[in-house]
């Protein structure tokens, strides 16, 4: 159904193009919360999801990576992996991108569980306690902040509670409890960048951090008063890029629908003169300067 849809092709002003992009942070977007993240030698991942099984299969089936349908989408080598929560749109892809590439794997309690059903190596799981954590990895500091989840449905977080024992695979959507929700705050040698995968926070966190550039998790934020306003005023960001704005229920091959109702129109208008947006689609790579983050630009994949 989500053919139907008409096809997202996002402004030119929010598009800056530059046939060739200098040196710079490398951030491509994977559809729903995923990204990759790289610097020259360092490639990080933000919950990828590829699989995006439709929504009948979503519904009403165990769900199953299917690798052999993604792979092309994913660099050959990851170090590692950070899971924000546990949901399926998160989750699903990640102990499977991890086993085949030996990349670590940074996650609650719950994602640590299903890593282990995925036959991963101790060395590999790094389970983040409800407290956050920081590992550098390469020339990546990655440290990950407690947030929350977005009340996305009826005002409630969808599947609650953990996961605590290595569950039974393939699993169902229910399966993939939210396990935690975390910000994911990455220092690099072009600048820091967060993920706010979920349309929630807690601002307590973010006093003492700043973010060149942000990841804005869209879905659900109506739920959470003033979640943009807050984001910016906490992190003062240059650059702001929506995230989970998709509809994630077609192959990546089939282009970015909007979510029903994500209004990106009126998320210019939160961000205002507080940051420059730039919205990516699947097919081009964001290179981010160390400089001035607002000078970020596209090139194709
Ligand atoms: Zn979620």
């Amino acid at each position: 159904m989500q053919r139907y849809l008409p096809r997202h092709r996002p402004p030119l002003e929010f598009r800056p193009r530059a046939e060739r992009p200098g040196r710079g942070l490398r951030v491509r977007w994977l559809g729903a919360a995923g990204h990759v993240v790289q610097t020259e030698t360092t490639t990080v991942l933000l919950d990828p999801f590829l699989t995006r099984p439709g929504l009948l299969r979503t519904a009403s089936a165990r769900l199953k990576p299917t690798p052999e349908r993604w792979w092309r989408w994913l660099p050959e080598r990851v170090d590692a992996i950070c899971c924000g929560h546990s949901h399926y749109d998160h989750l699903l892809d990640a102990p499977e991108i991890a086993r085949r590439t030996g990349a670590l794997l940074l996650g609650s309690r719950t994602t640590a569980s299903f890593a282990r059903a995925h036959g991963l190596r101790p060395a590999q799981i790094v389970e983040v306690p409800p407290e956050g954590l920081t590992r550098r990895v390469g020339d990546v500091e990655i440290r990950f902040v407690p947030s929350r989840h977005g009340r996305i449905v009826a005002g409630r977080v969808p599947f609650p509670g953990e996961v605590e024992r290595p569950p039974m695979l393939p699993a169902r959507v229910f399966h993939y409890r939210m396990g935690g929700a975390y910000g994911v705050h990455l220092t690099t040698p072009f600048g820091c960048l967060y993920h706010n995968g979920s349309a929630d926070l807690i601002d307590a966190e973010l006093t003492e951090l700043r973010a060149d550039t942000i990841l804005v998790g869209l879905a659900g934020r109506r739920s959470t008063p003033d979640y943009l306003g807050r984001l910016l005023r906490l992190l003062r960001p240059r650059l702001v890029v929506p995230t989970h704005h998709d509809l994630f229920f077609a192959p990546l091959e089939t282009g970015v629908r909007l979510l029903p109702g994500v209004a990106l129109d009126r998320f210019v208008a939160e961000v205002g003169g507080a940051g420059r947006v730039v919205m990516p689609t699947y097919e081009d790579v964001l290179t981010i300067p160390a400089g001035d983050p607002r000078d970020a630009t596209f090139a194709p994949l």
